[in-house]
């Protein structure tokens, strides 16, 4: 049961489903998100230079100061406004769904203010992503573990956060974990993921071990 009202709303008015479950991360899995948010920092006066796995203290004003943590919060909520004129589809996801998407329901799942739900679902029907979207202020886990309901076919779930990933694990132990980040420079600087989380090089691998664990 997720404990954001909100999200379980959402979570009830998506159709029922038995087919097996693969439910995806939005920022880094479906959409570029690292990319388009540091080509618009750019065109703020910000520059971001990937040195840790984070945000804050990686962005730079133009004096050179690293940005401070609410002006990284207030830049992230900028963004999320504007995220439409920038955003685009992650390498090989349109491929990778047209298969999945003909054997197992899809849903996204994005951890973001539900204010921006109307603009990131107009973001992704103008991409020709066709899937139920569902936002989220709280855990992912409870949120997975609702969608899958009572459900005898299986669950995958992709996300870049392992916290996210961990997340799912501890809501619902059967769930197949894959970890999946679009910006490679980024992914790069990601601490060693827990052995219970498939690494996933891109989607075509993405999408392989997705089959894999739906039986589809
Ligand atoms: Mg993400």
């Amino acid at each position: 049961m997720s404990d954001d009202p909100d999200t379980r709303r959402q979570i009830e008015s998506i159709a029922e489903d038995n087919r097996p479950l693969l439910v995806l991360d939005v920022d880094e899995v479906v959409l570029e998100f690292l990319g388009p948010f540091m080509r618009w920092l750019e065109s703020e006066g910000f520059s971001f230079r990937a040195q840790s796995f984070a945000l804050n203290g990686n962005i730079f004003d133009s004096e050179g100061s690293a940005a401070a943590k609410e002006t990284v919060e207030s830049l992230i909520t900028r963004f999320f406004e504007v995220q439409h004129e920038w955003q685009i589809l992650a390498p090989g996801f349109s491929d990778a769904l047209d298969s999945l998407s003909q054997k197992a329901q899809i849903v996204l799942l994005t951890a973001m203010p539900h204010r921006h739900f109307a603009a990131r679902e107009a973001l992704l029907t103008s991409l020709s992503v066709p899937y139920p979207l569902v936002t989220t202020e709280k855990a992912k886990g409870p949120a997975v573990s609702l969608l899958h309901g009572g459900r005898d076919a299986p669950v995958a779930f992709i996300d870049d956060m392992a916290y996210n990933l961990l997340s799912v694990a501890k809501a619902l132990p059967s769930a197949t974990l894959i970890h999946l980040m679009a910006h490679r420079p980024m992914r790069d600087l990601m601490p060693p993921l827990p052995d219970s989380i498939i690494a996933a090089e891109d989607w075509p691998m993405a999408a392989r071990k997705a089959r894999e664990a739906l039986g589809i």
